[in-house]
This record gives structure tokens, C-alpha cells and sequence, in this order.
């Protein structure tokens, strides 16, 4: 999707979804027996890999949301100078979520987080996902910029996405553990005009070939809408698996809408995705 669009779009999304919702009970009601199609379901299960708490959003509120959904729900929490920072900390997040019918995700913010943390413990998270959404700002007193902020600035965008092209591969080809590439092809507002522009086909490809070298599965945000099609089907072309993210702190829980559009826009099916296992 044409990143312009966004805004745009996320509105008549909801509109739509609202619309289709009785549209689809209407038609249900009046064509019992015979075969309905529902806009926007899938015909498989699917799963919101990316969950936090927060104050707004208990262990407690997840696993109701979870039940009330029926739908299976994975729990992150940061590795990053504002969330987990110590082996004991990392633990107490572990055993603090164990109890409860989630899935435990880790989400670390810079590459070589995991030297600094036992790998015993590590072992004991579901999945590991990382996004790719803290760059450096090439300057020499090792700024960074956090693209998700609506002021990030970016002075020259090419030269911006050769660092930033560099970020996604210290991810993808490290030696930390990997399971998820969350929030991909994000970029920050003063670049979204020339987003299909910027997103080659060449740096696309450079991203799936590095993912699928370490079989890395390509998470769908639902939040800020990414990736977009044409990523979406050269990773799948790939054999890349996918998962969904409401990437949510609030009772947007399972909130899937561009998650499901674009799925079944690229007939991403069951085998498709990836399924963490429990530990
Ligand atoms: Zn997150």
C-alpha cells in the first residue's frame, strides 16, 4: 500500500470492517445452508503474536481478551533501557507470564542484546522478535533515531536507508537468537512520500534473502500497516513464514484488520505462518 494512503485508508478500513461485520451477519442470516463468504476472515485460526502490557492493559485483561477472542495471544515485553536490563529482571518477566495461557515473547531494540543475558533464561521465551526501528543517526556522538516518532527527521534519505538497510542486516545476520522480524519496512513520516521509491526491489529482496538464510518469519503490523503487498508475496515466494501483530497496549488485543486484508489479498494460507512452540 502506498504509504500516502495510510490514514486514508485505516478510516475507511474501519468503516468497512464495521460495514462487513452486519454485512456478513445479514447475509449469513438469510443464506443458511448454503456458502457464505466472510470479507476479511481467514478460514484458519490465527494468533496476535504482539501484545504488551502495560498500565492500560493487565496479564489479566490479556488472557480475558484471549478467551473472548478465542484466539491464541503472545505476550512481549522489551529488551531496551526502558524494559527488561538484567538476567534478574528477565526472570522475574518469565515467571511473572508462565502461569498464564500465553505465549512468552521477547522483543530486544539493538543487535548483541543477548550476550549480556544467560542463554539459559533466554531459552525459556516462546519466540524472539526484533524490529528494525531504532537507527543510528550516522553522526558522531552515536545518536539514534526512533523512526516511530512523528518528528523523526531524516536529512537525506538515501543516505539514510544505506544505514538503515545496514540496521536490518545487523538484525537479520547477527549471532542473537531470532525468531520474528517485527514492524518490517517501517519508515518514519518525513519519508512515507517516497516510500515505494525508497523500498527497491533490490533492498526488499536483500531482506528476504537474509530472513530466510535464518528461516527469521516476517511479522504483519497491524498498527502501522507494513510490509505492504509486493513484500508480502516476494517473501512468501521466498518460503517465508509470516505472523500478526496488533502490536497493541490497550484493548486493541487481537485487533487484526490489515493483518487479515492483506493475508488473504496474497493468499497467504494456514502453512504460511509461524507457530512459536511452547516451552
Ligand atoms: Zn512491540
Amino acid at each position: 500500500m502506498n504509504r500516502k494512503t495510510f490514514l486514508k485508508t485505516s478510516g475507511a478500513l474501519l468503516t468497512s470492517t464495521l460495514f462487513n461485520k452486519v454485512s456478513a451477519k445479514e447475509s449469513f442470516e438469510s443464506n443458511k445452508g448454503s456458502k457464505v463468504s466472510v470479507p476479511n476472515e481467514l478460514n484458519f485460526p490465527i494468533m496476535d503474536l504482539h501484545v504488551h502490557r502495560s498500565d492500560k492493559l493487565t496479564i489479566n485483561d490479556i488472557v480475558a481478551k484471549s478467551k473472548e477472542l478465542n484466539m491464541t495471544i503472545g505476550v512481549m515485553e522489551n529488551i531496551a533501557p526502558w524494559g527488561i536490563k538484567t538476567d534478574v529482571q528477565l526472570k522475574e518477566y518469565i515467571n511473572t507470564i508462565k502461569p498464564y495461557p500465553v505465549y512468552i515473547g521477547l522483543q530486544p531494540m539493538s543487535p548483541g542484546w543477548s550476550k549480556n543475558f544467560s542463554p539459559d533464561l533466554i531459552a525459556q521465551a516462546d519466540y524472539i522478535a526484533m524490529d528494525p526501528q531504532i537507527v543510528e543517526n550516522g553522526n558522531s556522538y552515536g545518536e539514534t533515531i526512533k523512526l516511530w516518532e512523528y518528528n523523526a527527521y531524516i536529512d537525506d534519505s538515501e543516505v539514510f536507508m544505506n544505514r538503515n538497510m545496514q540496521h536490518y542486516m545487523d538484525i537479520l545476520t547477527g549471532e542473537d537468537p531470532l525468531d520474528i522480524l517485527a514492524c518490517p519496512l517501517f519508515l518514519p513520516c518525513c519519508l512515507q512520500r517516497e516510500y515505494d521509491t525508497l523500498w527497491t526491489k533490490k533492498r526488499l529482496q536483500q531482506i528476504i534473502d537474509a530472513a530466510k538464510a535464518r528461516n527469521i518469519a516476517i511479522e504483519i503490523n497491524d498498527i502501522v500497516h507494513v510490509p505492504h503487498e509486493k513484500f508480502i508475496r516476494m517473501a512468501k515466494h521466498a518460503g517465508l513464514k509470516f505472523t500478526f501483530g496488533s502490536d497493541s497496549r490497550n484493548h486493541y488485543v487481537g485487533r487484526l484488520d490489515y493483518c487479515k486484508r492483506i493475508a488473504k489479498q496474497c493468499e497467504l494460507t494456514e502453512k504460511d505462518f509461524f507457530v512459536p512452540a511452547k516451552k
